[in-house]
């Protein structure tokens, strides 16, 4: 079966943003959540007019970069929309790469356990974007429960190198408070995360 998905964008030559060394962010349609300020809005709409790649044709346009993912120890950012909706293109896309470049995933870890589980073995880092650990505010802000992002953190902890986990929490304008970030720091340290990154989301409003 051919695999192939859509894509809201491909941006080369990133650097210290999505991952070690320089990074091209490869951006897949698609997302269960449903966030307040979305990022990337047009993960969210139809596909329709979307470039549309297989891996092999993902691999192809990212090869050209190929020299500065060697030299600076870089490579590809899965990001979105949700990666991990597509456990099959990435493992496929590693085995087209090889092992020298840097696979990163930039998740918020609402996917089924097993997307999580398949992805693990092939990537080398992953970006989560947390949200707010309170229930009620994950829900209101995503309009999905958090349940299902608990477990995954749990499953990361206990088989992934914490120091390939970046976790960012964002102070939400109308959703949480500064204090709401804290305590979601401190949660996640005493839970054993050690990279921890807080930051304000930019919106039109405040
Ligand atoms: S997780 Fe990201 S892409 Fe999905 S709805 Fe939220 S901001 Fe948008």
């Amino acid at each position: 079966m051919t695999i192939e998905a859509p894509f809201i964008g491909v941006s080369r030559h990133r650097i210290g943003i999505d991952g070690d060394g320089v990074t091209t962010l490869a951006a897949f349609h698609g997302c269960p959540l449903h966030c307040h300020h979305c990022l990337n809005p047009k993960c969210l709409g139809p596909a329709d007019g979307l470039p549309v790649f297989t891996p092999e044709q993902l691999y192809e346009k990212t090869l050209i970069d190929q020299l500065y993912f060697l030299a600076t120890g870089g490579g590809v950012c899965f990001g979105g929309g949700e990666p991990l909706l597509r456990p099959d293109f990435i493992c496929r896309f590693r085995e087209l790469c090889g092992s020298a470049w840097q696979l990163t995933i930039e998740t918020s870890l609402n996917v089924p356990l097993e997307n999580l589980k398949a992805v693990l073995p092939v990537v080398n880092a992953l970006i989560v974007d947390i949200k707010d650990l309170h229930p009620d505010i994950y829900l209101r802000y995503t309009g999905m429960a958090i349940d299902q992002t608990l477990l995954n953190l749990k499953h990361l902890l206990e088989v992934f190198p914490r120091d390939s986990v970046v976790v960012r929490v964002p102070l939400i304008p109308g959703f949480n408070t500064t204090e709401d970030v804290d305590w979601n720091k401190q949660r996640l340290v005493d839970a054993g995360f050690t990279c921890i990154e807080t930051f304000r989301y930019r919106t039109l409003t405040k």
